[in-house]
Parts: structure tokens; C-alpha cells; sequence
């Protein structure tokens, strides 16, 4: 997608650790007019699998997850990172290592919101190592759904995550594809 590359030469910081921030558009201050355009994206390439729900984790897959649902008239559900008071006990959970805070969380997803009769698409912001997307995948499978693919706006390539997805037969769709980042802010595309 041209114009998430172009946005993302203009604004991304690379820091160390090759984390990119797009805080302007993406993580922080979010560009929804420019998400809707990222959704309808997301739209054509999976309006054909019969999606019923799509899913992310929180907190910065949830607007683009939300905006993305608009196309598809589903509801999103975010995983939860915490297990706060109001979620139910009855959950699926995964474990999950956290790209930006080298920790690990359990994402957690109530088991009343998913079923075996549900497609799902999941969504999120940036696939680096591919933990969180294999944390969500392996939530789809305890519920039974079926999994039509991932959308994710940008993939770091060089990271592997997508590509290890993709060789256990798993459709991954990137809107940008960094090849290489430089410590001194260059970006490169595939
Ligand atoms: P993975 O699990 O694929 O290693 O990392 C993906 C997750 O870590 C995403 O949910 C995202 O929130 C976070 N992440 C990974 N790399 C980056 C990055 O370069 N920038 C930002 N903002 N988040 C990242």
C-alpha cells in the first residue's frame, strides 16, 4: 500500500531494539480517516472467506480491527492482557512474549464470544517475531473456529515472523513489508 509506505517514511522513528513508531498514525494519535482506508484494504482481500468475526489484541490492533469490521459488518474481540475483575473465568488463553516489553503475557479471550461455527480474520499492527499472532491463531484453534488469515498493517520482514507463519500453510497479508531498518533511519521496502 503506497500510501502507508509513503506515511510511514515521513513519520516513523526507528528505535533501538528495530522498533518502529508511528505514533502520529498508528499508536498513538490515530489517523481514522487513513484507517478506514487501511480496513477497506483488509476488506478486498478477505471479503470472500465469510469472516463472522475478527480479532486482535490489545491495545493498538482494536481501531484498526474496529475500522476493518466496519467493511465486514462483524464484531471485533480483543484479547485481554490482563485479567482484570470483570472478565469471566471461563476464557481460552495463550501465552505470549511481548515484542516491545520483553515480557510474556497471557492474552486472554472469553470463551462465550467464540465459537466453532466462527471464521476469523485477526488483525494487528505490527508482525515481527509472529508471537502474538501465533497467541491468537493458537486461541482460534482451542475454540474450533477456522481461521481464514491475518492482516497485518506492516511486517518487518527481516524479523521472520511472517514468513514462519506462512510456511505452516497460514495466510498472512501485509500492507507493508520492511525489508531492512537502519540505525541511521533509513527504511527499506521489499
Ligand atoms: P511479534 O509478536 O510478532 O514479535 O510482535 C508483534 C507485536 O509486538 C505487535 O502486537 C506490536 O504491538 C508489537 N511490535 C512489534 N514490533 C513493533 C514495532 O516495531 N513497533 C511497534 N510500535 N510495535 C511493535
Amino acid at each position: 500500500m503506497k500510501l502507508l509506505e509513503e506515511k510511514i517514511l515521513k513519520d516513523g522513528q526507528i528505535y533501538p531494539g528495530n522498533v518502529l513508531k508511528v505514533g502520529s498514525f498508528l499508536n498513538h494519535q490515530i489517523d481514522v480517516p487513513f484507517l478506514m482506508n487501511i480496513g477497506r484494504e483488509f476488506y478486498n482481500k478477505f471479503k470472500d472467506e465469510n469472516i463472522t468475526k475478527i480479532i486482535t489484541i490489545e491495545s493498538s490492533g482494536i481501531a484498526i480491527a474496529c475500522l476493518t469490521a466496519t467493511f465486514f459488518n462483524v464484531p471485533i474481540i480483543f484479547a485481554k492482557k490482563t485479567q482484570t475483575l470483570n472478565l469471566a473465568d471461563d476464557v481460552y488463553s495463550a501465552s505470549v512474549h511481548s515484542y516491545t516489553h520483553n515480557n510474556d503475557y497471557t492474552a486472554r479471550i472469553e470463551k462465550r464470544f467464540l465459537t466453532s461455527h466462527d471464521r476469523i480474520l485477526i488483525i494487528d499492527d505490527f508482525l515481527a517475531n509472529g508471537a502474538a499472532l501465533m497467541g491468537l491463531i493458537d486461541i482460534v484453534s482451542q475454540a474450533g473456529a477456522s481461521l481464514a488469515g491475518c492482516g497485518v498493517v506492516i511486517e518487518k520482514v527481516f524479523q521472520g515472523g511472517g514468513n514462519a507463519l506462512r510456511e505452516k500453510g497460514i495466510c498472512v497479508e501485509s500492507l507493508a513489508q520492511i525489508e531492512k531498518m537502519t540505525d541511521e533511519g533509513e527504511i527499506f521496502f521489499v
